[in-house]
């Protein structure tokens, strides 16, 4: 079975983790293997950019750039012998591109520059590893097959063509790559957004027509609930596409929301595993749906607007609603939550990029009111609404807590709940204690 294996930074963060993961590489049989920056990484280069483009902080760059030479240097001494001296130069060489791009800072452009700098030196440090380790590894360069167009969108069709005649080589070659980066439609190189690494695993899955995409990382799994902030989580052994899919939307950070789409659609298990314990059993993802438990997992996604639109206009009125969306639409701006009364509108927004044109728009509609710093929590399961006592199940376990909106009925699978982002811990443990139960 040809697979596609992506190890997240924690995965990679140390020698002693690389050596795991070449382990689980061997093992697997992995055919390409798509690698994050060790942890840590790209917050350090997103620093350093928030600090070049205040420009009198040369000091405070070094200084993060001193923390990235000991993290590299420790890691590159530890697990190489051979090629010791090969990564030094190539750190060194990535260190003084990005001293460049601060020297010469261009919005934009230096900064995707220098946050590339962390996957490109990862994977090229793991590789020479797994050559000096006997094994034919061949380092393969993300931005050169997978290009973004102006909408920053994958072109896929040039992404398969691309990478099936990169690979095909002998069959025992195992290509190592970059996660996250690609080359936009102006042929520099970018990215695909924070945790993107997921995402371009599953593209590159998708592309080859692999069998399993598998997601190390360092957790059993994905879990019932989040992990960061509730007790007694427990993994979840199978869940379908469509569930994943709705978890990784609504915050649950172990899956980049944009990964199960290229996998569904080409009917391709994604597995999801534990670096740190590779036996454990890890979650499944598959087109297969657990239909005998009403409350499957539930997430929580934060940064959320709340803009709500009165208008006595929508009394018995027809086409208010089009009017509505053609404005969200125009902003590019997807909505998340909606509810109505015959009176108002209240919608949801995670994107305040274009709130205030937004709402100038709206106003030529009705009264706006606008309520930043909500949480959207959503609960994923296979709920039967034609069983009594739902609803009510659901409302009990989050009744210490105020809830400012309610989206029910919408799908069968899920339900989403807007509160307050301060509310959020107590609101996931609370339906951690009182809806879930392990059997
Ligand atoms: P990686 O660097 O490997 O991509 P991430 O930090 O992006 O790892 O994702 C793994 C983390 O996601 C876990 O350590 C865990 O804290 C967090 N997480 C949030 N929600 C969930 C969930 N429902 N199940 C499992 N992990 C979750
Ligand atoms: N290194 C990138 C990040 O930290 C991509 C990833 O980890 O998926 O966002
Ligand atoms: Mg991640």
């Amino acid at each position: 079975m040809i697979r596609v294996l992506k190890f997240g930074g924690t995965s990679v963060g140390s020698a002693e983790n690389m050596r795991k993961v070449a382990q689980i590489v061997k093992r697997e049989g992995a055919k390409i293997t798509v690698l994050s920056a060790m942890s840590g990484t790209t917050d350090a280069l997103v620093r350093i950019v928030k600090l070049a483009e205040e420009t009198s902080s040369a000091d405070q760059i070094e200084e993060v750039l001193a923390m990235l030479t000991d993290k590299y240097t420790t890691c590159i001494e530890n697990l190489l012998n051979d090629h010791k001296t090969a990564a030094l130069e190539r750190m060194n060489e990535a260190f003084s591109i990005i001293r460049q791009e601060v020297a010469h800072f261009q919005e934009y452009t230096s900064e995707r520059m220098i946050i590339a700098r962390g996957e490109l030196l990862t994977s090229a440090i793991f590789t020479y590893y797994l050559q000096e380790l006997g094994m034919n590894a061949k380092l393969i360069y993300a931005p050169g097959f997978m290009h973004t167009d102006q909408e920053a969108k994958v072109n896929t069709q040039l992404l398969r063509e691309k990478l099936t005649s990169l690979i095909q080589g002998d069959s025992d070659t195992y290509y190592i790559t970059q996660g996250f980066i690609c080359s936009n439609e102006r042929e520099e190189i970018d990215n695909l957004g924070r945790g993107g690494s997921d995402y371009s695993a599953a593209l590159m899955g998708a592309a080859i027509g692999a069998g399993e995409v598998q997601i190390w990382t360092d957790i059993d799994g994905m879990h019932n609930n989040d992990p960061r902030f509730v007790e007694n989580t427990y993994p979840i052994r199978h869940m379908s596409f469509d569930e994943a899919a709705e978890l990784a939307y609504f915050g649950a950070k172990i899956l980049h929301p944009a990964t199960i789409q290229p996998c569904k659609d080409m009917d391709i298990p994604v597995l999801l595993k534990n670096t740190m314990d590779p036996d454990a059993p890890g979650t499944t993802i598959s087109h297969e749906e657990d239909t005998q438990r009403d409350f499957h997992a539930v997430a929580a996604k934060d940064g959320i607007t709340v803009i709500r639109i009165y208008s006595t206009r929508m009394l018995m009125a027809y086409g208010f609603l089009r009017k509505v969306f053609e404005i969200f639409e125009e902003y590019k701006t997807p909505i998340d939550m909606i509810t109505t009364s015959e009176v108002a509108v209240s919608l949801t927004i995670d994107s305040d990029c274009h709130l205030e044109q937004i709402v100038q728009e709206l106003q030529t509609l009705g009264t706006i009111e606008i309520e930043r710093n909500n949480t959207i929590v959503c609960i994923v399961g296979h709920m039967d609404h034609s069983q009594t006592g739902l609803a009510a199940r659901i409302m009990e376990s989050v009744s210490n807590v105020p809830i400012r909106m309610i989206s029910y009925g919408a799908s069968h699978r899920s339900i989403a709940m807007l509160v307050e982002t301060k509310y959020k811990k107590e609101i996931l443990q609370s339906i951690n204690d009182r809806l879930f139960s392990r059997c």
